[in-house]
């Protein structure tokens, strides 16, 4: 006995290596499939257009991503959003932006440079599309998708009838799901609550903005509007409210007839802060911006002028 129990003892050490070694590894890979599982779970917003019916080769037509649990849900669809997401899903390894894979659509208003490309996005592809894309939006919608499909009917037809290797596998794929909005919640699952209100956006009704709610944040979207009470009782302590935007310091230098339409259509950087005052939002994400001439810094300095809290201009595919 007394000769193995110097080689048990050294079995014991090593069994009792092996187990720490064992249970290192497993708390290693759990802490990685952890805070992998955070990363996928955790909210991220990515601006996909900060445009406006201007033209920019800087900003596409207004549009913005949110990305939770391994979806994309996007708001707006400006002319050129479409390249971003496929530039964003590269940039930040996020496969659920390219185009043939994002599911929900939500528009705040169908003036032209808000809609721009829904088609884009519905008919990126169309023929391989895992899914058909569902758009929510204001009345009118359906009459528009409906058009908007028509377009597409002659080179559908020949890749239906094409050959073999154009793999179709939804004849129809090119054709939305349209469901015509009001205010209220409009979408809502495990991981997203999409709730729809109404902004004084000039002659156009409706116009919505959207607040969005998801497991660890919560965002205001302004849509176009003027200045909005409710649209600042909505936005109280989100996280983020990304709102459009005009330079108030540089409307003068513009003719009568814009000054009167910008007024009592958009929201003037210091209209931003009388809402930012009361919301007091976590951080302000300025876009659409009508710059007017005015530089990024000058309009974030009008906003600050009058709002002590956190401000940025945002840039297309900025992060948050
Ligand atoms: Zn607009
Ligand atoms: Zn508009």
């Amino acid at each position: 006995m007394l000769h193995f129990a110097p080689y048990l003892g050294k079995t014991a050490i090593m069994m009792k290596l092996i187990y720490r070694l064992v249970a290192t590894a497993f708390l290693l890979l759990s802490a990685t499939f952890s805070s992998f599982a955070a990363e996928q779970s955790q909210t991220q917003v990515v601006m996909l257009g900060t445009g406006t019916p201007v033209p920019d080769p800087n900003r596409s037509g207004p549009s913005v991503a949110i990305i939770t649990n391994g979806e994309a849900y996007v708001f707006d669809a400006g002319g050129g959003m479409v390249n971003r997401t496929v530039q964003a899903a590269q940039q930040y390894n996020l496969p659920e932006l390219f185009p043939q894979d994002i599911k929900h659509l939500f528009l705040t208003h169908l003036h032209s440079d808000h809609i721009h490309d829904v088609s884009e996005l519905a008919m990126h592809r169309w023929w391989g599309r895992p899914e058909r894309l569902s758009v929510y939006g204001p009345k009118g919608l359906a009459e528009y998708t409906q058009h908007m499909a028509s377009m597409i009917e002659i080179e559908a037809d020949i890749r239906a009838a094409g050959t073999p290797e154009q793999l179709v596998t939804d004849r129809h794929g090119y054709l939305v799901n349209a469901t015509e909005i009001e205010e209220g919640i409009v979408f809502s699952n495990n991981d997203i609550t999409v709730e729809a209100f109404t902004v004084p956006h000039g002659e156009i009704r409706p116009a919505f903005g959207y607040k969005i709610t998801t497991a660890d944040k919560t965002i205001v979207i302004s849509g176009d509007t003027a200045y909005s009470e409710l649209l600042a009782e909505k936005a109280a302590g989100v996280d983020l409210l990304i709102h459009e935007v005009f330079s108030g310091d540089r409307l003068s230098e513009q003719s009568e007839f814009w000054q009167q339409y910008h007024g009592s259509s958009h929201t003037s950087a210091s209209q931003i802060a009388q809402i930012a005052n009361i919301a007091r939002p976590g951080l302000v994400v300025l876009t659409h911006i009508l710059f007017f001439n005015a530089t990024s810094d000058e309009i974030v300095a009008e906003v600050k002028r009058s709002y002590d809290g956190e401000v940025v201009m945002a840039d297309d595919l900025d992060k948050f």
